[in-house]
This record gives C-alpha cells, sequence and structure tokens, in this order.
C-alpha cells in the first residue's frame, strides 16, 4: 500500500485563501475579553426583561460580587451600563452594541461547531465563547454567509444580525408587513409578562417571523420558529420588525 502519495495530494489541497485582519482593533486590549463577557452576560440576564442583578451577574462570570461590582461601575464610567444601585445594571445602547456583537459571533460559531462539525451543544458553546472574542468583522461575516446566515442558534437561541446589517435596514412597524412576508423581530415593546409570553412563543429580537394573515381590526396571526401565533392590535403595535432580503426593483 502507498500511503505516501496520497497524503501528498490532501496537503496540497489544504491551502486556504483568506485574507482578512485576523486581530480586531479594541480600544483597550487587556481589558476587552472580561468587559465583552460582562457585557454579553448583562445582555442575557437582561433578556429576562429587567435590570441584571450584580449577584446574578457575579454567579454566572463565576466572580466575587464585589469584582462584579467594580467592574459594572468601570463600565458605568466607560457609558456601557446603567448602574442602579441594589437592582442591578441595563446596557446603554453602546454597551448593547458590543454585546450583540458578541453574541453574535457567538451563535455563529455554535453553529458551525454543532451543525457542520457535530459537537455536543454544551461544548460547541464552551468553544465558540473562547472563538467570540478573537473573531475580527470579516471572519463572522464569512463564517454567516457559509453557514447560509443563519437566524436561529443549535439552541433555538436568536443570532443577532450584523451592526452593518442591522444599520442599513429598514425598521417598520409589524403592521406594515403583507400577507406571506417574512421579518426579522427587531424590538418589541411590551410589559414584562407579555415580553415573556411572547419570548417563550419565539418571538423576541433577532428571531424571524412570517406573517401569515392580518385580520380587519389590526390583530394578526404569525409564524414562529415555535409554531403559529395569534397577536391582538395593542401587542401588534409594539412590535418593529426588517423585512427579509427580497428581490430589489429599481
Ligand atoms: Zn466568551
Amino acid at each position: 500500500m502507498d500511503h505516501h502519495s496520497a497524503h501528498q495530494t490532501i496537503s496540497e489541497k489544504t491551502e486556504m485563501h483568506l485574507q482578512i485582519p485576523l486581530a480586531s482593533p479594541t480600544p483597550n486590549p487587556a481589558m476587552s475579553e472580561s468587559v465583552e463577557m460582562y457585557l454579553l452576560r448583562i445582555a442575557l440576564l437582561q433578556q429576562e426583561g429587567r435590570p441584571a442583578p450584580i449577584s446574578a451577574l457575579a454567579e454566572e462570570l463565576a466572580v466575587s460580587p464585589v469584582s462584579a461590582n467594580q467592574m459594572c461601575r468601570k463600565l458605568e464610567e466607560r457609558g456601557m451600563v446603567h448602574y442602579e444601585p441594589y437592582k442591578g445594571v441595563t446596557l446603554t445602547p453602546s454597551g448593547e452594541a458590543v454585546a450583540l456583537r458578541v453574541l453574535r459571533r457567538r451563535r455563529l460559531w455554535e453553529v458551525f461547531l454543532a451543525e457542520r462539525l457535530g459537537l455536543e451543544p454544551a461544548q460547541a458553546e464552551e468553544i465558540a465563547c473562547r472563538f467570540e472574542h478573537v473573531t475580527p468583522d470579516e471572519l463572522a461575516e464569512r463564517l454567516a454567509g457559509y453557514l447560509g446566515n443563519p437566524s436561529l442558534s443549535p439552541q433555538m437561541a436568536p443570532i443577532p444580525p450584523s451592526m452593518d446589517a442591522a444599520a442599513r435596514q429598514p425598521r417598520l412597524a409589524l403592521s406594515a408587513l403583507r400577507a406571506g412576508q417574512q421579518a426579522q423581530v427587531r424590538q418589541i415593546v411590551a410589559d414584562e409578562p407579555v415580553g415573556d409570553f411572547l419570548r417563550g412563543r419565539g418571538l423576541a429580537p433577532g428571531a424571524t417571523l412570517t406573517l401569515l394573515a392580518a385580520a380587519s381590526d389590526g390583530g394578526l396571526l404569525i409564524a414562529t420558529a415555535h409554531g403559529t401565533l395569534t397577536l391582538a392590535p395593542d401587542i401588534v403595535q409594539g412590535v418593529e420588525v426588517t423585512p427579509s432580503a427580497a428581490p430589489q426593483t429599481g
């Protein structure tokens, strides 16, 4: 058996043509990974609909409450969070932008590692948590394109859109969609129980929906990843979406 020639052929084929900067420019590299993990964790805790408590944040990040408290003070000085004593922290728009950027990378790597390489979801998430801090924008978008621009992670969590894409895309009221049109949820303004209910039915920022039908009173029938859902007119009013890419005219 001649293994030698086979090996040669394979190694010649592994050459890749990636021309992207591998270092992502950050204003404070020594702090960046830790800052990113705080902002990401705050974003995930905030999804429950209230400020992220310092104690919960400390627990999730496996640090002491004192360290978490100090870091949140620093993040507040940098304009990334609002700190409410005894309540917790909420992200400012600039803190949220960083968190969503990191979360997008995490979810994309999770899809790649779990769905393409067959890793267990928990292991994929653990490895993605390392990759998310060293993935430049160009690589993240190349990865998204390679994966077919997925909108959900293997664990069914929504993947935030890229900042560029989000900035370019128009935001519309949900009621402006036509029947059959697909869109991605940008924002939901609702009180806490309603927000929790909608999230449980697959309607949350970043999720994709399809408008199935509109009633004459303004109520809508939509389809989410979790099934169909009827929305009352006052709930429809609180939802902003970006229609999914359609063939451009003109
Ligand atoms: Zn991480």
